[in-house]
């Protein structure tokens, strides 16, 4: 089967922007899908997702990024290909427009698996990459949130795919949480933590608070539920649960599992979503 599923972020949205972040996963998932019933690879089509929502100012993923606590914008990305398990990651990079196809740009090199700050910058320059001024990544809302040193809201983006061939990938994009340190790195950079695939397990994109996600490996571990026999939907719950009974923590997952069937959990009070199967007509919007 050929499916991809879309995450706009755990956490709690502002009411007034709730329909515009349905409209935006759905139109994420549907570039994607766009890439797969043309032949494409799962890879491209998690990257061709998630780049939309980098784009768009609602999320907190390239522009509209929140801001650290020095005010600037850092942002961590990953990506992973399930048929060869070649993956490649960006942490606290800044002046970049796509951190998702910077990440990628890692995966093709195949030196590194993560590479953080301006020796990852200087990369998206040699694969001519878009890069930008730091500051047009900043939106008026990123430095309000700044400002009043709001709690994080979530928005981090993710999605997976599978394609024609059977192959799975997973991507997610993020600029961590507002007032974090610089240098801080959350498990949007983390291979098996917050993005994993395999073709074998299936393949998964978390979202919530870094720290925690990174402790549990929450991709992985939602993985090695679905191994051990749970469907997707109740790999994606328990991953969460556990999550919550060890940590504390609230978070958001999307999975696949190695036939293509969607599970879509969040612990938090919202995480937008939205999916499609070749099973199905449509692309599904979630809470
Ligand atoms: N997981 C992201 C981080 O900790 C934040 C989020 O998903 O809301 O950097």
């Amino acid at each position: 089967m050929t499916a991809i599923a879309v995450h706009g972020g755990a956490g709690a949205e502002a009411p007034g922007e709730r329909d515009a972040r349905r409209a935006s996963v759905a139109r994420a998932a549907e570039e994607g899908w766009a890439v797969l019933v043309a032949g494409g690879h799962a890879l491209d089509a998690v990257i061709a997702a998630v780049a939309v929502l980098e784009d768009d100012p609602l999320f907190n993923a390239g522009l509209g990024s929140v801001l650290t606590v020095d005010g600037v914008v850092e942002m961590d990305a990953s990506v992973m290909t399930g048929d060869t398990l070649e993956a490649g990651a960006v942490g606290a990079v800044t002046g970049v427009c796509s951190p998702v196809r910077l990440a990628r740009a890692i995966l093709v090199e195949g030196r590194e698996v993560l590479l953080v700050g301006e020796p990852a910058q200087q990369l998206a320059r040699r694969h001519g990459l878009a890069t930008c001024a730091p500051e047009a990544l900043i939106t008026e809302e990123a430095r309000r949130r700044w400002q009043e040193r709001r709690a994080p809201g979530g928005e981090t983006v993710g999605a997976v795919a599978r394609d024609a061939a059977g192959h799975l990938a997973a991507a997610t994009s993020t600029g961590g949480v507002t007032g974090k340190r610089r240098g801080r790195l959350g498990d949007s950079a983390v291979i098996g933590a917050g993005t994993y695939a395999d073709d074998a397990l299936g393949a998964g994109s978390a979202t919530g608070p870094g720290e925690a996600i990174i402790r549990l490996c929450l991709v992985r571990s939602a993985l090695d539920l679905l191994a051990r026999g749970a469907d997707a939907p109740r790999a994606a719950a328990e991953s969460l649960a556990t999550l919550q009974g060890r940590l504390g923590a609230a978070a958001g997952i999307v999975l696949l599992d190695p036939r293509g069937d969607v599970g879509v959990a969040h612990t938090t009070a919202s995480m937008p979503a939205a999916y499609r199967r070749s099973s199905t007509a449509g692309t599904v919007v979630l809470d």
